[in-house]
């Protein structure tokens, strides 16, 4: 924990959070830029660390077992929207940015979060322009003396690894990041990729990716390293049919309502099962149609920030 002083609560009001509870020492920062003491200072990047090692590079304790996004549990399609790293209990926490706690929760069973089991959220300094928080959820324990309004700084132990809450039950650290809301809110369409604030392992992030076609369907397959997972956009253009689907897994472009429904649009997204022991992961993107006659297909990909990552077009 940081020893600078702040000016945290000027009074106790009640604010009404995302999951509908009244809190008093929660900070409403919804409208306000988060205020670390220095200014309103625009951090970059590579100010985050790793919530395992504290580390800005991913090291072997960072391994993620399970990615953002499409995954297949048990047979069952959901949609994923942070990322697992499983550790003993008891394995430190440690904050992923500066910033300051704007929520510590451990849900009574049968409330809507009772999945997060012990959680915290910190709020961080914007991101271009972006307001910011980071959520850690399946806590065992939070870090000896740490309240709601405290800062913290990158790399300070905020907790430790349990299995608290519901979930795929096993002893893991999962690990949100959302954009545009900083005061503590749990708002599923703020949520984003970590991996838009954490680095990659090295080497190229550019999956590997398959495309074939039958008479009534085209198959966009994916496939990827599982810490270098960092697809964010595919755009799958059938050419010259004028019938280009886009697939967003981060704003929920071309998702079903609920993200939890693989299909839509006449997009099936395909996962394979989720698998802790394998470190790849793939994802294919199965787009129906009539298509004896289509000749060639077009697919982009982008990463979680933007970036093309690839530009292929396949001939049939
Ligand atoms: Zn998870």
């Amino acid at each position: 924990m940081s020893n600078k002083t702040h000016t945290v609560l000027s009074s106790c009001a009640a604010v009404v959070i995302a999951s509908g509870a009244v809190g008093c020492a929660v900070v409403d920062l919804s409208d306000q830029a988060y205020d670390d003491g220095s200014g309103f200072e625009e951090k970059s990047l590579t100010d985050t660390v790793w919530p395992i090692s504290g580390s800005a590079t991913p090291q072997s304790a960072d391994d993620i077992t399970d990615s953002w996004g499409p995954r297949l549990l048990s047979g069952n399609y959901d949609f994923h929207r942070g990322i697992d790293i499983a550790k003993p209990t008891g394995t430190n926490i440690y904050a992923a940015r500066d910033g300051q706690i704007v929520r510590m929760e451990y849900p009574a069973a049968g409330t809507s979060l009772q999945r997060f089991g012990r959680f915290m959220v910190i709020a961080h300094d914007d991101i271009g322009g972006v307001k910011n928080q980071t959520a850690y959820l399946h806590m065992s324990a939070y870090a000896d003396g740490l309240e709601e309004g405290d800062y913290v700084e990158a790399g300070d132990k905020i907790g430790e690894v349990g299995n608290t809450g519901v979930g795929i039950n096993t002893e893991h650290l999962h690990f949100e990041y959302y954009e545009n809301i900083n005061s503590g809110g749990i708002v599923k369409s703020k949520a984003r990729s970590p991996m838009k604030i954490l680095q990659p392992a090295s080497g190229s992030v550019v999956p590997t990716v398959t495309v074939t076609k039958t008479s009534t369907e085209i198959a966009v397959e994916i496939e990827q390293e599982d810490d270098k997972i960092v697809v964010g956009r595919i755009v799958i253009s059938p050419v010259g049919a004028s019938a280009d689907r886009t697939i967003d897994l981060q704003t929920g472009e071309g998702l079903a309502t609920d993200w939890d429904d693989p299909t839509e649009n006449d997009v099936t997204i395909d996962p394979d099962n989720f698998n802790t022991s394998s470190s790849s992961q793939v994802i294919t993107y199965r787009y129906a149609g009539s298509w004896s006659s289509l000749g060639a297909c077009d697919v982009e990909i982008y990463d979680v920030s933007g970036t093309l990552l690839y530009d292929q077009t396949t001939t049939f």
